[in-house]
């Protein structure tokens, strides 16, 4: 899509777990060739936010419009079918299989019929179909040297890239990713933010949630700051560093 068009646009999310308000009328948009960023303590409800968004778990309450469609309360595949990857902050590679192997796991998902798919077994020609998108995924983000080894075997780093690669082969419009880069040396949250910048200039929308301020400062066009499940201030990052109200909430703790 045309830098500028809108890809996601989110008004009065609302979830609840029980008694807990985890994401409380929160408003989010994103568009292509973007990257925002989701900030706020452990707890305010960025991750839930990112579930909602992608279908893997319903919104009590709220519009979810991705390309143009209403599309809350679709399941998470159909929501990966219209165009929205993500990484999970928690799920990671799997250590033992080779890093093309896991990049086609991506792939694999993109399958037209894919649960059918998934019981009857894929033929050749899909196989080598997948297999061949995943290559050039992972040329895309700069590992292909790395393609046959195991995946455990890499740098943290190179991992969240070979995650991310795998989200591409979904060939999203809009690239959601929950702390990124969490545990990475600098080096290495160097080479992820230069590659976030070179799929923004491929026009991809990026949302993503992360702790670390020097990283998400130097990389966002616009931060999100929620606490306690609701929007405390949205702006670029010069104006979000000298808000009164997150360097209470946030920034000075
Ligand atoms: P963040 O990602 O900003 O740290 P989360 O969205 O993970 O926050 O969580 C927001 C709140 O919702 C927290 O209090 C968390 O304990 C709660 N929560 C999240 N997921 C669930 C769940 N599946 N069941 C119950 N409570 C949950
Ligand atoms: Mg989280």
């Amino acid at each position: 899509a045309p830098a500028g068009t809108p890809l996601l646009d989110a008004q009065g999310l609302r979830k609840s777990f029980g008694g807990l308000v985890a994401v409380d009328g929160i408003d989010l948009a994103v568009r292509a060739g973007e990257i925002v960023a989701l900030i706020g303590p452990n707890g305010a409800g960025k991750s839930t936010t990112f579930n909602l968004v992608t279908g893997v778990a319903r919104c009590d309450a709220g519009r979810i419009t991705l390309f143009g469609r209403e599309v809350a309360g679709q399941p998470a595949r159909a929501i990966a079918r219209l165009g929205v990857a993500r990484s999970f902050q928690h799920v990671k590679l799997v250590g033992g299989m080779s890093v093309i192997e896991n990049v086609a796991l991506g792939a694999h998902l993109r399958g037209r019929a894919g649960a059918l798919r998934g019981a009857l077994g894929l033929d050749r020609t899909e196989e080598a179909a997948i297999f061949a998108e995943a290559r050039r995924q992972l040329a895309r983000v700069g590992l292909a040297e790395f393609a046959e080894r195991p995946a455990g075997s890499l740098a943290l780093g190179q991992q969240r890239i070979v995650e991310i690669a795998r989200a591409l082969c979904l060939s999203p419009a809009l690239l959601l990713l929950d702390e990124p880069a969490a545990g990475l040396r600098l080096r290495e949250k160097q080479a992820l933010a230069d590659l976030l910048r070179r799929l923004r200039a491929d026009g991809l929308g990026i949302l993503l949630v992360e702790h670390d301020m020097d990283f998400v400062m130097g990389l966002a066009d616009r931060l999100v700051v929620m606490n306690f499940g609701a929007k405390l201030c949205e702006g670029p990052p010069a104006a979000i560093r000298s808000d009164p109200a997150v360097i209470e909430a946030y920034l000075g703790r």
